[in-house]
């Protein structure tokens, strides 16, 4: 909600409030999917916000799109194909662009209209989009998936919260056409929210995923513009443990990591030693 120089979004069924003060509303718009506003603020920078839900934001969007790209990149034993299902903001194909190994690069986004606003107002996100490799779909990510059988080596699911069109991205059945969408090394990363308030049942999302992969772990990283700031992250695979880097890789990600600005080896491989707390909210 924007008020008064103010946004505010409402989270954990009108119990809890954060808010930021706005120098401008950049824009606003009602696309077929979704609201969609772009907002100037005095704290952190411009904020993406759909249906008044905080997704993007200058302050911390690289540590997002950074983790999101960058570990199933390193573990991955070829990395020739990658699919992004949401991620109309462009941040997770950004980072993806800067391993010149990668052949292909589908973006399966179902609002068009994130993608255009994204590239008018976080330009930096989406300087990735124009890359050769690169594939922009207009589709449901749920319908897209059906498509595809042992094809992609790595598959992202970049999506807002569990909620109407995107809800179906945290579901068993989708899981397992994610695997079957993958190649037999294949990789799936996704967000599976905050498990101090729980809204969405992060334990329920975890069991999905394990009975569709045989490897299921997570992590967390700080997301300041989420309701909670703990922001955890799945990983699943058919057979890399997420800390199983593939050695020959190590060179490259320090050289690339160099000009990151979270994720950097030391920080991957421990990013999977996990609080009593975070084993116990995911079940893992
Ligand atoms: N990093 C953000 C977060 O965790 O809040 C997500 C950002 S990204 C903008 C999320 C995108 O997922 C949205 O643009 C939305 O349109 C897209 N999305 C949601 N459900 C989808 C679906 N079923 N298929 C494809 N894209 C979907």
């Amino acid at each position: 909600m924007i008020n008064d120089n103010w946004f505010e979004e409402k989270s954990y069924f009108g119990k809890v409030k954060m808010g930021w003060k706005i120098r401008k509303v950049l824009h606003s718009e009602q696309s077929k999917f979704q609201k969609i506003d772009v907002v100037e603020t005095e704290a952190i920078g411009k904020l993406l916000l759909l249906d008044g839900k905080t997704m993007v934001a200058d302050i911390d969007e690289f540590v997002y799109h950074e983790v999101m790209a960058h570990i199933p990149y390193a573990v991955s034993r070829s990395c020739k194909k990658v699919l992004i299902i949401g991620g109309g903001d462009g941040g997770v194909v950004r980072e993806f662009v800067k391993h010149q190994d990668i052949e292909q690069i589908d973006l399966v986004e179902i609002d068009e209209r994130v993608i255009e606003v994204s590239k008018e107002y976080f330009p930096d996100c989406t300087s990735g989009l124009d890359d050769k490799r690169v594939n922009i779909l207009p589709e449901d990510g749920m319908a897209f998936i059906k498509t595809k059988k042992n094809f992609y080596d790595v598959i992202i699911i970049d999506s807002t919260d569990p909620e109407d069109f995107a809800s179906g991205l945290f579901t068993q059945s989708f899981y397992q056409d994610v695997y079957d969408a993958l190649t037999e090394d294949g990789i799936m990363m996704n967000q599976t929210e905050n498990p101090f308030y729980d809204e969405y049942g992060i334990k329920k999302i975890y069991r999905n995923m394990q009975k569709a992969f045989p490897v299921v772990q997570s992590f967390n990283a700080p997301m300041c513009i989420y309701p909670g700031v703990f922001w955890t992250f799945g990983f699943s695979s058919k057979r890399f443990k997420p800390t199983d880097i593939k050695p020959a890789k190590r060179n490259h990600m320090d050289a690339v990591s160099r000009n990151l600005k979270w994720y950097n080896l030391d920080w991957h491989k421990g990013a999977f030693s996990l609080s009593n707390f975070h084993k116990k909210m995911t079940g893992l």
